[in-house]
């Protein structure tokens, strides 16, 4: 079984250190998110992630889910459905919600390392309470006062959970193909019929009641995206004072079998005339749901960030454990039959690029995360905006180069075990296979690519660009940076540059030639998430150095650093490669041709 310990000294630095969340938050006027209280969040959020969900990663993965067919109902892994009541009793469900609605008040950001600690204990199981947040935010934007009142308290202390209900049997990325119904039934209530498969925690037994957030259309809607509303339907039905009354019309038909996450259950859900309720705008309902869509997508970054850790730590131990071959320069620990792995090159560039990617990933989806507060706490109308457009901006690169690096960092974490990587006692493929969805859901990895070139930069005329490449310039600019932070002034600039000029000549290209834009957004998107990688690590560099932290921690920031601009940024030369070939070096093959 692979073991996890919450890396809190690289949370605290990233969140207190380099992004100054302390202080960022007072300024919002957080009062209780003090350090004091954010420090004592962290630390019993190690205990229960340590103590509770770890152990039972191997256990759900081994056992997966049940249903019950002639009831519909699903048995989800021993010890689950503990977990999560532990959970509710500790107030976790809340910490971040409104305290209107019986939530603790914290800020976004304050609540994101105890997201990666979850992910990273337990990926299986923090998708059951993951999309209750979504469903909360969905509700607080776009629901009426009553739905508000009736809905939100028990999502917010966990009595019930959310979930998110898009994806159809024929439409998966483009919804406006989806063909779920309602009907409405003459006064608030509608009645909605349709089947929605891949539904996360559509069915389960840690709550008396789901809420369904569901995609639909209306009658009269227009075809295709500008025809979908948003509803609420409860597995239950809730009566006018809370109370739960009967089953309402929707049932699991079945539960796939999947290659990771078994201890997820990932439902068809069949609505037979449900009772639902309209939330927002009738038609409008593909904005609303991108409110839960966006917290969701920043979410399933961290997912990535969460399963690269533990798959680091594991592979750390187990190079300083294993004994194989000596030293090309010579025995290193002579008193030992072999020298460890780790004296290797090869193992030392698998160990450090899990390094690199995870403490820099940490400090850029921290730091986009800490943009959600700002983009509706800060104190001026300008900082707000400009959080907003970096927010934006930031979304796909956070969601898809965190997990592509997710399924980087657990494939090379396996590699370092070996063969024993590959069998299931150390836990490490389970890791690589939980993994793999990440880069699917919530959007693939084309899919947010597209969004990052195609809506964000090229149609926004690259408003978090901006934004982005003033932060790489204001850092280059600061006078007295420590020297070992000075050396990476020259090769960011120059990326800076480069990233603009890129963003330029696609741009021209795509004026003549739309397929430009799906040609280039893959590398582009990569290519962007390794540029800001090298701003937050030359930024880390710069803020450990001027720091009281130990001279080790000090060095692991500064080599890492070094490894990182050397070894990883030039990717980007290969990216910028492949976006200057152009479109026709994908088009040109007839489709037919390909056989
Ligand atoms: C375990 C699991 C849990 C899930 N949980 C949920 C959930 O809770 N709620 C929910 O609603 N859905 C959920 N999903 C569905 C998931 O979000 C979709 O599978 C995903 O969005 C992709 O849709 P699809 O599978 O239909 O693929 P398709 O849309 O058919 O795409 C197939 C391929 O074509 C590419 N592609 C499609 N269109 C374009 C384009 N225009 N340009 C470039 N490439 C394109 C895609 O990137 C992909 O590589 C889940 C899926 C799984 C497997």
């Amino acid at each position: 079984m692979s073991r996890y310990k919450a890396p809190l000294a690289d949370m605290r630095f990233a969140l207190f250190d380099v992004l100054g969340a302390e202080a960022a938050f007072e300024r919002m006027g957080f009062a209780d998110a003090t350090r004091d209280v954010l420090d004592a969040v962290l630390e019993e959020g190690a205990r229960f992630n340590e103590t509770v969900l770890a152990p039972l990663n191997a256990v759900g993965d081994r056992e997966g889910c049940s249903l019950d067919v002639a009831t519909g109902e699903v048995t989800t892994p021993t010890g689950f459905r503990q977990a999560y009541a532990q959970y509710v009793e500790g107030g976790w469900s809340g910490l971040t919600a409104p305290g209107e609605f019986g939530g603790q008040g914290l800020p976004h950001a304050a609540g994101v390392p105890l997201k990666e600690m979850i992910d990273a204990a337990n990926l299986a199981w923090g998708n059951f309470p993951l999309l209750s947040h979504g469903a909360t935010e969905a509700l607080l934007h776009h629901g009426e006062p009553w739905q508000q009142e009736r809905f939100l308290k028990p999502l917010v202390d966990g009595r019930w959970t959310g979930t998110m209900c898009l994806t159809e049997p024929h439409c998966g990325t483009d919804l406006g193909l989806l063909r779920t119904r309602a009907e409405p039934l003459g006064d608030d209530r509608y009645a909605v019929s349709g089947t929605k498969i891949f539904i996360t925690a559509g069915e389960h037994d840690f709550t008396d009641n789901i809420l369904h957030l569901v995609l639909a259309r209306l009658p009269d809607a227009p075809a295709g995206s500008k025809g979908i509303s948003l509803f609420i339907v409860p597995k239950v039905r809730v009566n006018g004072d809370g109370s739960l009354g009967e089953r309402n019309a929707v049932r699991c038909g079945s539960l796939e079998h999947k290659m990771g996450i078994h201890g997820s259950a990932t439902c068809v859900l069949n609505f037979d005339g449900a009772e639902g309720f309209l939330v927002g705008q009738p038609h409008k309902g593909l904005m609303a749901m991108f409110t839960m869509m966006n917290t969701a997508r920043l979410a399933v970054g961290l997912q990535g960030l969460g399963l690269s850790d533990r798959a680091y730590q594991n592979a750390l131990l187990y190079s300083r454990e294993r004994l194989q071959m000596r030293s090309l320069s010579g025995p290193k620990f002579p008193d030992k039959p072999a020298d460890p792995i780790i004296v290797h090159p090869d193992v030392r560039r698998m160990l450090l690029t899990c390094k690199a990617l995870v403490e820099g990933g940490r400090a850029m989806g921290y730091h986009a995360a800490l943009q959600v507060d700002l983009a509706h706490h800060a104190g001026d109308a300008a900082e707000r905006a400009q959080a907003d457009a970096l927010l934006g901006f930031m979304t796909p690169i956070v969601k898809a180069c965190l997990t592509e690096w997710g399924v980087e960092c657990t494939y090379h974490a396996l590699q370092c075990f070996g063969g024993h990587g590959y069998i299931a006692e150390h836990g490490m493929e389970q890791l690589a296979r939980d993994a793999r969805i990440t880069t699917l859901y919530e959007g693939t990895t084309g899919i947010q690519a597209l969004d990052l070139l195609g809506r964000k930069v090229l149609q926004q005329q690259g408003a978090g660009l901006k934004v982005m490449l003033d932060m790489i310039e204001a850092f280059c600019e600061t006078p007295d940076l420590p020297a070992p932070a000075q050396a990476f002034v020259a090769p960011l600039r120059a990326k800076r540059a480069e990233w603009q000029q890129l963003t330029l000549r696609i741009g021209q290209r795509a004026a003549a030639d739309a397929e430009e834009i799906g040609a280039a957004a893959h590398d582009y998107l990569m290519y962007s998430g390794y540029v800001c990688l090298a701003y937050w690590w030359a930024r880390s560099v710069a803020v450990a150095e001027a720091s009281d932290r130990p001279a080790t921690f000090k060095a692991a920031k500064r080599e890492t650093a070094r490894f990182y601009f050397r070894r990883i940024l030039p990717r980007t030369l290969a990216h910028a490669a492949a976006i200057d070939a152009g479109a026709d070096t994908l088009m040109s093959l007839e489709a037919e041709a390909f056989d």
